[in-house]
């Protein structure tokens, strides 16, 4: 339970970062809260020979709103998550989510950018980020480029990413006023990733479902985004037939490992579930409830 040795790099800039690690190449490894990259390296899943650490980095902190979307800077902890007026104002669904992350503990250290950086199946902010339509804002040799969060999922670890480069932000169209929301996640205990996890949005108008997003965390490779079950809600009432329908084409673009957690066919089952839960907590709080 001892990592390998390294050296340490802490630099005071994006631009330092970046080139830190074109200058180490595949020896590189950003480390933010530590709480997924550390436990790699003490199991040696993870053998870096130069750690480039963000914590000096101030254009990496910060939680503000710029026109109609919130900009989270990647090293914002899940704890300041959690504290801020403004996220839960706006991004509701965040603080939600953010909760249901491990214990306090990890979440005081846990970033957001880790988090979603990591391309781990179980990390419960990628499905949130992409039911929330958000853009991570990165860096490189090259300048900064936009990835959709939708886009960046690739494999399980494998992720949209350059090896050098840094994602410095995430950007987050904020939904209409008045949405419902909600993450429902099942877990055997607390501190534990997700059985299976379902994030919904859901657009009002009147009694009509105006536009709906549902997404899974840790029931394939990669979060999943329900573009097909989403659909299945709009324009509905949100009655029960529409919603047999949206978790039937949720469920069926799933493909969880038969794991500790479960048989695939129950992890499937309990993805149906957790989108039944979601969606009704979500049309609750659309309705004022
Ligand atoms: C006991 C325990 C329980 C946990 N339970 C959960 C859980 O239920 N749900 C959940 O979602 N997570 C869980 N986690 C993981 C935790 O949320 C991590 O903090 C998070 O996944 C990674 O964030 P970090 O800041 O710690 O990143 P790190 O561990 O420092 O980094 C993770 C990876 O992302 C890369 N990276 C980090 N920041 C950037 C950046 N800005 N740009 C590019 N790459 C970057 C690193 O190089 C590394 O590969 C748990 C962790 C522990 C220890």
């Amino acid at each position: 339970m001892i990592p390998g040795a390294f050296d340490y790099h802490r630099p005071k800039s994006l631009d330092e970062a970046v080139a830190l690690l074109a200058q180490h190449g595949d020896e590189g490894r950003l480390l933010a809260g530590g709480h997924s990259l550390i436990p790699m390296m003490k199991l040696r899943l993870a053998n870096p020979s130069h750690l480039i650490d963000l914590h000096g980095i101030a254009a990496l902190a910060g939680i503000e709103q710029a026109g109609d979307a919130i900009r989270i800077g990647a090293m914002t902890t899940q704890a300041e998550i959690i504290a801020s007026d403004l996220l839960a104002a706006k991004l509701p669904i965040l603080r939600e989510t953010a909760l249901q992350i491990a214990d306090p503990q990890v979440r005081y250290c846990g970033t957001l950018g880790g988090n979603v950086a990591n391309g781990d199946p179980g990390n419960d902010m990628p499905a949130v980020m992409m039911a929330l339509a958000a853009d991570f804002v990165v860096q490189g040799p090259s300048g900064e480029r936009t990835i959709a969060a939708r886009n960046y999922y690739q494999g399980a670890f494998t992720t949209a990413l350059a090896d050098d480069e840094v994602l410095g932000a995430i950007r987050i169209p904020v939904p209409p006023e008045g949405h419902g929301w909600a993450y429902q996640k099942m877990k055997r205990k607390v501190g534990d990733y997700a059985t299976a996890a379902a994030a919904v949005l859901l657009v009002l108008d009147g009694d009509r479902c105006r536009d709906a997003r549902i997404a899974l965390t840790n029931v394939a490779d990669v979060p999943l985004f329900a573009a097909a079950a989403g659909q299945a809600l709009v324009g509905t009432t949100l009655d029960d037939a529409a919603v047999d329908k949206a978790v039937a084409a949720a469920v069926a673009i799933t493909d969880p490992a038969s794991d500790p957690r479960g048989p695939a066919a129950f992890r499937k089952h309990v993805a149906g579930v957790m989108i039944r839960r979601a969606v009704a907590s979500a049309r609750a709080r659309a309705r004022g409830g």
